[in-house]
């Protein structure tokens, strides 16, 4: 099993959710045992000696493959939601979208400060979630060693938002 065999699985799909974006889906690996370990095995390669505490994944598709890589891991895993979403005090972060903005947001006690944190989604696009949840850990005293995503849309230039080292098994 091998990435090619990811690459080969992702399914993009036009004009969803708006015309325009072509959708990475997933969701083809996720029903495929085999392709789901390799996914996980692939996110967590150059992590595996880094001694991780905390997976922080974000909503809803970072929850699916980073609570397995945090287990793979052995790590905890941490969500961070959409505003509203999250029953417990949190701490919020406003970031930029095409139109508007958006926020996220961490409970107040998910990370003890000094936690080696891996931060996780399924597709780093412009970069904009990826650097507002690293600013949540930031603010909790997390200490981010790194970034690993399914999926990197490399013509965004998402990475050049984040300042630690960024890891994505498929590139377009
Ligand atoms: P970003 O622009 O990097 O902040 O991405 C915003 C969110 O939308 C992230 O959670 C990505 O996983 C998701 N996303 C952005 N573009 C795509 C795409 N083309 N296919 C699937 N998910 C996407």
């Amino acid at each position: 099993m091998a990435n090619d065999q990811l690459l080969g699985a992702i399914r993009t799909v036009p004009d969803f959710p708006k015309p325009g974006i072509q959708f990475k889906d997933i969701t083809p690996i996720l029903k495929d045992v085999e392709l789901l370990r390799q996914a996980v095995k692939s996110l967590a390669a150059p992590f595996e000696q880094a001694n991780i505490d905390k997976v922080v994944g974000m909503e809803s598709r970072g929850f699916i493959l980073g609570a397995m890589l945090a287990d793979h891991l052995g790590a905890g895993f941490v969500p961070v939601r959409k505003k509203g979403k999250l029953p417990y005090q949190t701490i919020a972060e406003t970031y930029a979208l095409e139109y508007g903005t958006d926020e996220l947001e961490m409970h107040i006690d998910a990370l003890t400060p000094g936690e080696r944190v891996l931060i996780h989604d399924d597709v780093i696009a412009t970069g904009g979630t990826a650097a507002a949840t690293a600013n949540l850990v930031k603010r909790s005293q997390g200490h981010i060693l790194g970034y690993s995503f399914l999926i990197e849309l490399a013509f965004l230039n998402g990475k050049a938002k984040l300042s630690e080292t960024v890891h994505a098994v498929l590139t377009y």
